[in-house]
């Protein structure tokens, strides 16, 4: 009979307990935790503190609603779960791990067989001024979620600075809107989500968060915190803010210190160095979620990709290998969604800034489109932006925002990507239809589509970013082919070389364009806007172009 212990009671650890006692009846499984709370969705808190998620007690049960206490694990899978107990050192000779009471400071041996380390990631703290002030929280364990929603539900936040722009910022200042708390969002870099989106991606993004009333401040850096007991200012290379609340969302480092201290191998990222079975360079110990490094599936590079969805996996793959099974990690992609507010964003593979630096002879398009037949009731725009490797046809990457189920998208993408299909692979694929799910042709497709027209010399396409520095130069016509009515409604932007000319006027009045000048076509989502460049193409202008995803997709 194998004697298992694990560190850490969250994601990865329990899932490898439960999953080897699903494959082994007479092992004996111990799991331990220095928290309180173990097996809970740390994804959900987000969504507990905006109240969506009444009670933090739906966070650690199972979808029956038992809650998953360690009376839970020992009864139902026979797995002793000790929460408050320290892993304080391995020792790798004697297989035994030192563990610390966390409440009593008592001190105990405890022998294994197989060792399995899952001990997540611990936010980042910079060394700020003032960051030990009451009300300054890093958002990462249920304690800090119960702590600021009990502030927020009392009304005792009024005003909230949070401090980075990435996943858990952004879900974070999401939340806090939900409780009209006005928030400010201060991000060093120039843009939010900046590790997983383009320039003008994540400018559209900003936008939009910008018009739903979220203050964001890029390329600006908090110095200090300031107040007596809790905080009260916050102090911004730029400005002063007021604030009864700071969330700290900088990042996280995976918590590899127990693995090094045994002289476990330590990878670039800071990560545990795990093979693809998830054992560390000892094989009887076992390693995964957010403490471990990856590797990237498309770049073959070690990555630090802390996220729920991975660690489930890696629990898994860990389980079956400590039943005797022989089951491989393949890698990530480092796939992301995130709700922001009405809108969803979703990243998965290479973004372009990633596929230049890798030095890809890459393509890109831009789509923007409805996520379903726009006759439909609930019918909404979103944007696709996919990076194809022009050598080899395959799928590298794709960003996605906007209304609807920009999810699915991400996971055609990232189906794709997982099995080494090509664009033309992706736009074969049998994807189901009907109107309250999609169009005939997804916008998936219709991004590979794009993809395909560019490689043909069919479209030439140009994004925002390059279309905004051509405003204003008199060699260039931008050339709006919307109705009268639309353009009234809404413009692209105000210029003096902008040109309307209704799409159905074009073939008629072409001779007011000057065949000389760049002309860059556009509508709405520029679906017009490609109609119209290949009008213009047969009447003989040569130097025409299309503004990737039109009016929705343009971010300034
Ligand atoms: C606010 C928030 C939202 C998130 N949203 C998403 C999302 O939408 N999608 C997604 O995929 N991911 C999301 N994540 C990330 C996800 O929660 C983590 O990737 C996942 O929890 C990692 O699981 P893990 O088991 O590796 O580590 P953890 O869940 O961090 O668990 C590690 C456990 O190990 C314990 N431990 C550490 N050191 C020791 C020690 N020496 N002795 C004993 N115990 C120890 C810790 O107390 C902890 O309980 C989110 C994270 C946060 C904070």
């Amino acid at each position: 009979m194998q004697k298992v212990l694990v560190i850490g009671a969250v994601a990865a650890g329990l899932k490898a307990a439960s999953k080897l006692r699903r494959s082994d009846a007479a092992a004996e499984i111990t799991v331990i935790d220095k928290g309180q709370y173990i097996s809970y969705g740390a994804c959900g808190m987000p969504y507990f503190v905006a109240g969506d998620v009444d009670d933090y007690k739906a966070l650690l049960s199972t979808p029956t609603g038992v809650e998953r206490t360690p009376a839970y694990f020992e009864s139902v899978k026979n797995i002793k779960v000790l929460p408050g107990k320290l892993a304080t050192a391995i020792n790798r000779k004697e297989k035994s791990v030192t563990a610390q009471d966390v409440a009593s400071g008592d001190i105990a041996t405890m022998n294994y067989d197989k060792l399995v380390i899952a001990t997540g990631a611990t936010p980042v703290k910079p060394p700020i001024p003032g960051i030990e002030l009451g009300n300054v929280f890093s958002m990462w364990h249920l304690e800090d979620a119960m702590a600021i929603r009990k502030l927020a539900e009392r009304g005792k936040v009024e005003k909230a600075v949070i401090i980075g722009g990435g996943l858990v910022g952004m879900e974070m200042a999401e939340a806090l809107k939900m409780w009209d708390v006005d928030v400010t969002v201060v991000e060093m870099q120039s843009h939010i989500f900046t590790a997983f989106l383009d320039d003008e991606v994540a400018s559209a993004v900003e936008k939009y968060v910008r018009e739903a009333g979220i203050t964001l401040l890029t390329a600006e850096k908090v110095v200090e915190f300031q107040g007596m007991e809790t905080v009260s200012q916050v102090r911004t290379d730029k400005r002063t803010i007021s604030v009864d609340l700071v969330i700290m969302a900088v990042g996280a480092k995976p918590n590899a210190q127990l693995a090094k201290d045994a002289g476990l191998e330590i990878g670039q990222t800071g990560g545990i160095v795990v093979n693809d079975r998830l054992q560390t360079s000892d094989p009887d110990i076992y390693a995964g979620g957010d403490c471990v490094e990856n590797v990237h599936i498309i770049t073959g590079q070690k990555v630090f990709t802390p996220m729920g969805s991975v660690a489930n996996k890696h629990g898994r793959v860990i389980g079956e290998n400590l039943a005797d099974g022989c089951s491989t990690f393949r890698g990530v992609l480092g796939t992301v969604i995130v709700k922001v507010l009405d809108w969803n964003v979703g990243k998965v593979g290479l973004t372009e800034k990633e596929a230049k630096k890798h030095g890809y002879n890459y393509v890109a398009a831009t789509v923007a489109g409805y996520d379903k037949p726009h006759y439909y009731p609930d019918s909404t725009l979103m944007s696709v932006k996919l990076i194809v490797d022009i050598d080899t046809g395959k799928v590298l990457g794709a960003q996605a925002y906007g209304g609807g189920d920009v999810s699915k998208r991400i996971d055609i993408f990232a189906t794709t990507m997982t099995m080494g299909g090509t664009v033309h692979d992706m736009v074969d694929i049998d994807l189901s239809y009907a109107p309250p799910f999609n169009n005939p042709i997804d916008i998936a497709v219709m991004a590979g589509h794009s993809i395909l027209n560019k490689l043909s010399d069919r479209l030439i396409g140009i994004n925002p970013i390059e279309a905004f520095k051509k405003l204003n130069d008199q060699n260039v016509v931008f050339l709006d082919v919307r109705s009268p009515k639309e353009c009234e409604q809404v413009k692209l932007t105000e210029c003096n070389n902008m040109c309307y000319l209704p799409l159905d006027q074009l073939r008629s009045k072409v001779g007011e364009l000057n065949k000389n000048k760049e002309i860059i076509a556009f509508c709405k989502i520029s679906l017009r806007g490609y109609e119209a460049s290949g009008i213009l193409k047969g009447c003989g202008f040569e130097n025409v172009k299309v503004l990737e995803g039109g009016i929705y997709a343009w971010p300034y």
